[in-house]
């Protein structure tokens, strides 16, 4: 699916030398690098402020915590994630309302979020999911009529332009993560929380050094949430190539959109992900077949890896099912989770194996 170390191979030189001056600088946790990173990266993304952290998890886990969400809040946001987006609403105390997604993007259905505010609403948290942006601008419109943030959860929208503007840059907070699989892969953990207010940027700072401002003195109650200067250092060296990154995996995409909407199959059997903006930056390439499970082990069969994301979306998981969410409440995610497919997309993929990826789907879906 992804060849992490053959893509860091060329940058091999630079990676070691930059680990050995911060080994010899003795500078380990914040410090240079992490300043240099933030605002490095906040102007890739466009965003004002960006603050480090350690995870995509601890990103959205500062983001809450910082906007003071906790018992008796709801928030509202898409079952068909990864687990950390409604894993840390849950954590701050507060219950996460799922409502359900739409059919051609996999994004959360607008409607559905401003059917669903109440009283108890404090923060609405959408993902762009797989690198394409949601609608913001409805997204917006329903936020603002009820005053309340809204917290993207852009993990795996680096770089992702919406009509409205980059993603991180058009709610209360963007959350981040350099997971390796993640188009700017860290060595290990990282994160990132962006924000356009510096009164948030501020906040998200204090909260990620256990909420003490000045050190020792807590008003707050915060974490270690802290990126670690090794990661941010050795993500300055990857942050100039992502663009070149993302341009390989957008033509990789362009080929396999031409080459399944030339198949002649039947939209049941092969439909390709629908791009609605430009400025998708495709983390995953996921199509939809109603063949999904024979197709995945054919595949298999022919050492092609592929991937499900995500095979129970997080209504239906067991850790939430006090929350009362039935099969078939939320159909449309419940659907999406028997259909999907995703297929490698890595910049570094070629066109030769991807010529392979490709007769090999479509081959098996003619039969
Ligand atoms: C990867 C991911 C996260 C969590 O990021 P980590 O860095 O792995 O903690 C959160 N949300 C989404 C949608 C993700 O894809």
């Amino acid at each position: 699916m992804l060849d992490v170390a053959a893509q860091n191979g060329p940058l091999i030189d630079r990676l070691t030398e930059k680990a050995a001056d911060l080994i010899r600088s003795g500078r380990y946790i914040l410090g240079p690098e992490v300043v240099a990173f933030e605002s490095e990266v906040a102007n890739y993304i466009g965003a004002e402020h960006a603050v480090g952290v350690s995870s995509g998890t601890d990103a959205l886990m500062v983001a809450l915590m910082a906007l003071g969400v906790g018992p008796g809040h709801e928030v509202i946001t898409t079952p068909f994630t990864f687990f950390a987006t409604a894993g840390c609403i849950a954590r701050v105390g507060a219950t996460p309302i799922f409502v359900d997604i739409r059919p051609e993007t996999f994004n959360i259905d607008v409607e559905q979020v401003a059917a669903a505010v109440t009283n108890h609403t404090r923060a609405i948290l959408p993902v762009h999911l797989f690198g394409q942006a949601c609608d913001m601008e409805a997204l917006s419109a329903v936020a603002n009529k009820h005053g309340l943030p809204i917290i993207e959860d852009a993990a795996q929208a680096i770089g992702t332009k919406s009509p409205l503007g980059p993603v991180g840059s058009l709610g209360a907070y963007g959350c981040f993560s350099f997971f390796p699989s993640k188009n700017l892969g860290g060595f290990g953990d990282g994160g990132l929380v962006t924000t356009q207010d510096p009164a948030l940027a501020d906040k998200a700072r204090v909260m990620r050094a256990h909420g003490s401002s000045p050190k020792y003195y807590h008003s707050v109650i915060g974490g270690n949430f802290r990126i670690d200067a090794l990661q941010a250092a050795l993500l300055r060296v990857k942050l100039p190539e992502l663009e070149g990154w993302t341009s390989r995996r957008r033509e990789n995409a362009s080929r396999y959109d031409a080459a399944f909407g030339a198949s002649g199959l039947d939209e049941s059997l092969l439909r390709p992900p629908p791009r609605r903006f430009e400025g998708h930056i495709y983390n995953q390439y996921v199509l939809r077949t109603s063949r999904r499970d024979e197709l995945q082990a054919h595949l298999q069969a022919e050492k092609i890896a592929t991937a499900i994301y995500y095979p129970v979306p997080l209504h239906r998981q067991e850790c939430f099912a006090h929350l009362g969410y039935r099969e078939g409440s939320l159909p449309v995610s419940e659907k999406a989770s028997r259909e999907v497919l995703a297929l490698p997309i890595f910049a570094g993929l070629g066109e030769a194996r991807q010529k392979r990826v490709i007769d090999t789907v479509i081959g098996f879906l003619r039969q």
